[in-house]
């Protein structure tokens, strides 16, 4: 099913005509009216009139969140005021968060792109969404909210954490779909179970989980639990917040960005350079629609890859592979790099241990050092006194490491539950070097 046909299935030729009608519109309006954008094209020594391809835009300048920090709290915003009609702030995940705001028309805007991707995982008005996306400045809550009522679904309006309270309405309600950060519904699916709940025979049918990366082992994981299809929303709150881009349940192979709203290009993050399809590299977003807010090459830092082979669901846009994890989540282990988000697919992927880790990154002289803990089930742990076992689980993981990945770690089996418990976005990494 398709929420947009006309937009959605756009050919591909008139879709390219329409993103760069738009993006002429809004570089010239940004030109104009922004401050920040002035400076930056002229120090470029470009001006919009210089944009007559899309491929033009290349040489255009990005603009990275140290100049939405820069410009903190409303520097690069388009719109008077008195037209914005909500703010939103990033999770301030990585440092101080960004402030971003929405005129009436951009609020609608996005609460057509969530419809668009709750139709892409198969929902329906006839649905009943348990949110659990944190309602506040982040945008997760409010962002699929504003798109399940758009749909006509009947959306309860959960937040994130109070998991006791979520689990009776889940048994109460018997909504058929949830919506949550990965990391949170493995947090709820292990505290029903462990209140005797049968996660399996509630009502659910579709998750719809995003907002931190996540292994395709762990969806296989939370599948389980949940007994549901579990699908990937990709999104972001300078870009526009939760929406971005959406897995359809026709193929499930990569998430379709709407292109009409947003130009995408994968770069070098290194050297800036535009890379090919196929290549993996840190995703720039450039908003084509919004007023508020719009950005203009935006460097998201998340790292992925474009596919352009048309999908058998009738969507026509590129699609998105999933993001492995933020440029800068990434670890260097003596010279090797790897994501967090890899070492999850390793452990998730091994029998006895639990999908419960963190990593705890350090620095001996000059080298980084890697130790990985990581919950063992608890069958696992009763029979631990036969010290054998752990050691065997150990030993697989190591090896398992160094096959997959090509690093050495420090390996530490730790109880069941007792690593820190997500009820957002999970943090994974303690990094001792800043501390
Ligand atoms: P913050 O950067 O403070 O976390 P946001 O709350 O806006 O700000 O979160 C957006 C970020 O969350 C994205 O840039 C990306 O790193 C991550 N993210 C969102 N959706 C996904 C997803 N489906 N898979 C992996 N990472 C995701
Ligand atoms: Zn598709």
């Amino acid at each position: 099913m398709i929420y947009n046909e006309e937009y959605e299935t756009l050919p591909r030729e008139a879709l390219e005509a329409l993103q760069l009608k738009r993006l002429q519109q809004v570089v010239n309006r940004v030109y104009h009216c922004v401050g920040f954008y002035k400076k930056s094209f002229d120090k470029a020594g470009v001006v919009p009139d210089n944009l007559k391809t899309l491929d033009d835009l290349k040489r255009f300048p990005f603009t990275t969140k140290q100049d939405l920090r820069d410009n903190y709290p409303f520097g690069l915003f388009a719109a008077p005021m008195s037209s914005v009609v909500r703010l939103h702030a990033s999770s301030g995940t990585t440092g101080r968060s960004t402030v971003v705001g929405y005129t009436k028309r951009d609020i609608d805007t996005w609460a057509e792109l969530v419809a668009r991707c709750l139709v892409a995982a198969n929902l329906t008005k006839n649905d009943v969404i348990h949110n659990a996306y944190g309602y506040g400045l982040f945008t997760g809550g409010l962002g699929l909210h504003y798109g399940a009522e758009k749909l006509g679904a009947s959306v309860i309006p959960m937040s994130g954490g109070n998991t006791k309270r979520q689990l009776m309405i889940l048994q109460d309600f018997g909504p058929t779909a949830i919506c949550a950060t990965p990391s949170y519904a493995l947090n709820l699916a292990e505290q029903g179970q462990m209140l005797g709940i049968d996660m399996r025979s509630l009502n659910l049918r579709v998750g719809i989980f995003g907002a931190e990366p996540w292994s395709e082992q762990m969806r296989e994981e939370i599948e389980r639990a949940f007994d549901i299809k579990a699908m990937n929303i990709y999104g972001l709150s300078e870009i526009m917040g939760p929406g971005v881009a959406m897995e359809c349940s026709d193929a499930r192979e990569g998430m379709h960005i709407f292109e009409d709203h947003f130009l995408v290009e994968t770069i070098n993050p290194e050297t800036g350079e535009v890379l090919p399809p196929g290549e993996q590299g840190e995703l720039v977003f450039t908003t084509l629609t919004k007023e508020a807010f719009p950005l203009i090459r935006y460097r998201t830092r998340d790292i992925s890859r474009l596919y352009r082979v048309p999908c058998r669901c009738g969507r026509t846009s590129y699609r998105m592979d999933r993001v492995m994890g933020r440029s800068d989540d990434m670890l260097i282990i003596r010279g090797v790099n790897v994501f967090p988000s890899q070492i999850e697919a390793v452990l998730v992927a091994i029998e006895g241990l639990q999908p419960h880790y963190q990593l705890i990154v350090d620095r001996e002289g000059t080298l980084d050092t890697l130790e990985v803990q990581v919950e063992v089930t608890e069958s696992q742990f009763v029979n631990a006194d036969e010290v054998k076992v752990l050691q065997k689980l150990e030993k697989m993981i190591l090896k398992d490491m160094k096959d997959y990945l090509g690093i050495t770690a420090k390996i530490k089996l730790v109880e069941p539950k007792s690593l820190q418990r997500s009820e957002g976005k999970a943090s994974r990494v303690i990094d001792k070097r800043k501390i």
